[in-house]
């Protein structure tokens, strides 16, 4: 519907290639709509409407025109992009109307479940990962109250890894937050997360897959300390539950993350990063039905579900697409998936050396870091050519982000222009 601009080298139908490397360009500029920002007074003619919509979207990235390296959301699944547009309209909120919802919620949860390795976990869907883990904090929080009352303040361990919806989290939330360094692998320093665990800890949070750098904690060696104090703990596998398992499976010494551990008593799936869901699609699952029940708000509205999660009106749409995602792919289709990032990572790590970066450390999922003296200038250099990276800012590192939507040469596109922004070397 949009059109392309030409503005953009890679926005012109075919993807750049090492021989034809975009050239320089001036960034964007902010859009200003031509009609100005108020509400029209008299509605608008539909082309005029699409028209004055491609122009605002006009310097919008395609996850397909080989620019984006950033992000571990993608393009949905074929089938899941055609079952979200015909179910816009189905709302989480109202299972009167829609009453396939609170069933494709229940066989979601089962099939993370089954992911998670926790067969009868109890789940709610939601509209991401920050929504889920705000949810299994609130969880750790009712827990807390139910074993201490409201006198002991409910202390969350965290590794300075894990995301920063724990700091929109930790400003909602009656929690008092204990922040742990991250160790040369940029996971949380175990040796110093365990004896901070103490009986009266409300939650410890293990992240697997940090966004910034793909590091995954030790689940494991966590959960066993906390569980022998009675400590719950939360795995926010928002990026990585759909890579640890198949990763795992193919060989990758990673350690497990989900329900099988003992001891981790909820975790974070986001079906919206690797899980080829639309947006906005996460979940969260708890071992224990309680903690879920814990959640419950009432409905004031008779034949009207009560609600366990944040939101009121609930995208359905977007969980019927993870419902399709997940039978349309199956653990065969993303066990593939994996395969091919893996590839695709290991590509992108040996290109990189070979043109003179430093990738440190090694990565652990699908993000890769390079260690540069100037990584801001790095980036906004390829921004100019129109390629989107990042900088991990805490860590001071560049940060590329592999993704399906990413080809082979794609990648070899980004090292040439990184190599020739960086001039003679880094
Ligand atoms: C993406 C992400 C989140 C937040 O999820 P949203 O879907 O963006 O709300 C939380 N934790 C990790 C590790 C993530 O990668």
């Amino acid at each position: 519907m949009t059109t392309r601009p030409s503005s953009s080298p890679y926005r012109t139908g075919s993807p750049p290639t090492e021989n034809t490397l975009p050239t320089e360009h001036a960034l964007s500029p902010q859009n200003t709509l031509p009609t100005g920002n108020a509400l029209p007074e008299e509605g608008l003619p539909t082309d005029r409407v699409l028209a004055d919509l491609a122009g605002l979207c006009a310097a919008d990235h395609d996850y397909r025109d080989g620019t984006v390296f950033n992000s571990i959301c993608s393009t949905p699944l074929p089938i899941a992009e055609r079952v979200f547009a015909a179910h816009q309209q189905a709302n989480l909120g109202d299972n009167r109307i829609f009453p396939s919802l609170p069933r494709a919620e229940a066989e979601v949860t089962a099939m993370l479940a089954g992911l998670m390795d926790g067969p009868g976990a109890a789940g709610v869907a939601t509209s991401g990962g920050t929504e889920a883990n705000l949810l299994a904090v609130l969880a750790a929080v009712r827990r807390h109250q139910r074993r201490f009352g409201d006198g002991v303040p409910a202390r969350v361990l965290l590794g300075d890894s894990a995301h920063f919806s724990f700091d929109k989290i930790a400003a909602l939330l009656p929690v008092e937050v204990v922040r742990v360094p991250s160790d040369q692998r940029l996971r949380v320093d175990t040796a110093r997360l365990l004896p901070l665990i103490t009986p009266d800890t409300a939650l410890v949070v293990a992240t697997a897959g940090s966004s910034e750098s793909g590091a995954v904690d030790d689940v494991p060696a966590i959960a066993a300390h906390a569980s022998a104090f009675g400590v719950p703990v939360h795995v926010d596998a928002a990026t990585g539950g759909f890579l640890v398992p198949f990763a795992r499976e193919l060989g990758e010494p990673l350690p497990p993350i989900g329900l099988s551990v003992p001891g981790v008593t909820s975790v974070t799936l986001d079906p919206h990063k690797y899980g080829g869901a639309p947006i906005p699609a996460g979940h969260v699952l708890f071992r224990d039905p309680e903690d879920l029940a814990a959640l419950r708000t009432a409905s004031h509205y008779r034949g009207t579900f009560d609600h366990h999660a944040l939101l009121g009106t609930r995208p359905g749409g977007a969980l019927l697409a993870t419902w399709a995602a997940l039978r349309a792919q199956g653990r065969s289709g993303y066990r593939e998936a994996v395969a091919g990032l893996w590839e695709r990572r290991e590509l992108l790590v040996r290109l990189l050396a070979d043109a003179g970066f430093e990738v440190a450390p090694r990565p652990e999922l699908t993000v890769v870091t390079v260690r540069h003296p100037s990584p801001e200038k790095l980036v906004d250099a390829l921004e100019r050519r129109g390629l989107i990276a990042s900088v991990a800012r805490r860590l001071g590192l560049l940060r590329l982000v592999v993704h399906w939507h990413q080809s082979e040469q794609q990648l070899r596109c980004l090292v040439a222009v990184l190599a020739e922004v960086n001039g003679g070397g880094p």
